[in-house]
């Protein structure tokens, strides 16, 4: 990661605040959002406005979500640092930063090609490498690195891909928005070690459309 004093180290002290406030509990997540440099990973003219609690656009129609979406979603994941995770939906980049500081790798997908370009040298400027990012439709998952400990979809689809479910290794967890393109639930699905699958509500969230063979169609 970049050097801490870039100017944004009190935002980003405000930020960790308003997320505990907001019922973050897990303390490697609040330390990784102390950490990475969310003002990088938005477009220059919104840097200023890149801490606070609000989605940004980030170009090509599509949003980088509040930061306690990412929190919320992030804890979720109950990540210890050792998981293999796999991210639909790179956009900014700025979730898998967060998460390249909580699991041992992240493969992450974006089907747009200029937000995967973006993501990559954006990940690469902080150092990041532990992050691969692909181009393509994340609905189909990606089956050469699979099976992943924990699945991240962050764009909201009608249902969770298959292909993912798939993908999702025993003790792994898949979060991500599913419902209509007006609203969705945040579901979480837990894989047993006995392989059944367990889905639990974690509440109700508006995210840009997941586009893909498993989602809407473009
Ligand atoms: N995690 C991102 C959030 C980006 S918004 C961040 O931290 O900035 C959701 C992203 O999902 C958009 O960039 C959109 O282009 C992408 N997306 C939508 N459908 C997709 C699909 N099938 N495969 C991969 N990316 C997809």
């Amino acid at each position: 990661m970049l050097s801490r004093d870039d100017g944004y180290v009190a935002a980003r002290r405000r930020l960790v605040q308003r997320l505990l406030e907001s019922g973050v509990r897990d303390p490697r997540v609040l330390a990784a959002f102390g950490e990475v440099p969310r003002h990088l990973m938005v477009p220059e003219a919104l840097r200023t406005e890149s801490y606070k609690q609000a989605a940004l656009p980030i170009g090509d129609g599509q949003t980088i979500s509040a930061p306690a979406v990412v929190a919320a979603m992030t804890e979720a994941l109950e990540l210890q640092g050792t998981e293999r995770v796999l991210e639909v939906g790179t956009g900014s980049g700025y979730q898998a930063a967060v998460l390249s500081r909580l699991a041992a790798s992240v493969v992450s997908i974006e089907r747009v090609g200029r937000l995967a370009a973006r993501a990559r040298s954006a990940l690469d400027a902080l150092g990041v490498s532990n992050v691969v990012v692909y181009l393509g439709d994340g609905t189909l998952g990606r089956a050469a690195s699979a099976p992943y400990d924990a699945i991240v979809v962050t764009a909201g689809g009608p249902t969770i891909p298959q292909p993912l479910l798939d993908q999702l290794a025993p003790g792994g967890r898949l979060v991500g928005p599913f419902g209509t393109r007006e609203e969705q639930a945040l579901v979480r699905v837990r894989r047993t070690a006995g392989g059944a699958l367990e889905r639990e509500t974690l509440g109700r969230c508006r995210f840009v459309d997941l586009i893909g063979a498993h989602g809407w169609a473009a």
